[in-house]
C-alpha cells in the first residue's frame, strides 16, 4: 500500500529512504540504518569493516536505500510507505 507522501513530511525537511529508481510509483519510506559490510574498503585501508546503510523502516534487513528529501521524493512521483514501521497514519 502506499500513499501521496504526507504534507508534513514535505514541509518539515525529513529525508526519506527509497529503493531502487526515484521516480513515478516508487515507494518512499521512513529511513533506517542497518550495519553492513563495507563492500567499497580498500585492502589495507584502516577504513571500518562495517558501516551505517540507509535502509527502510520497515524492512531493515533488506536492500539498502538511497536518501532523498521528502519534497524532492514528491516531486519525482513517490509515494509514501504504509506499512507498520513506516508512515502507518500516512
Ligand atoms: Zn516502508
Amino acid at each position: 500500500m502506499s500513499t501521496p507522501i504526507p504534507r508534513e513530511l514535505l514541509t518539515g525537511g525529513y529525508s526519506l529512504a527509497v529503493r531502487g529508481q526515484l521516480g513515478p510509483g516508487a515507494i518512499a519510506h521512513r529511513p533506517a540504518s542497518d550495519k553492513r559490510t563495507n563492500t567499497g574498503r580498500a585492502m589495507g585501508s584502516n577504513q571500518p569493516a562495517e558501516v551505517d546503510v540507509p535502509v527502510a523502516a520497515c524492512d531493515p534487513k533488506g536492500p539498502s536505500a538511497a536518501l532523498f528529501t521528502a519534497a524532492w521524493a514528491d516531486h519525482m512521483g513517490a509515494h509514501a510507505c504504509t506499512e507498520p514501521g513506516c508512515f502507518p497514519e500516512a
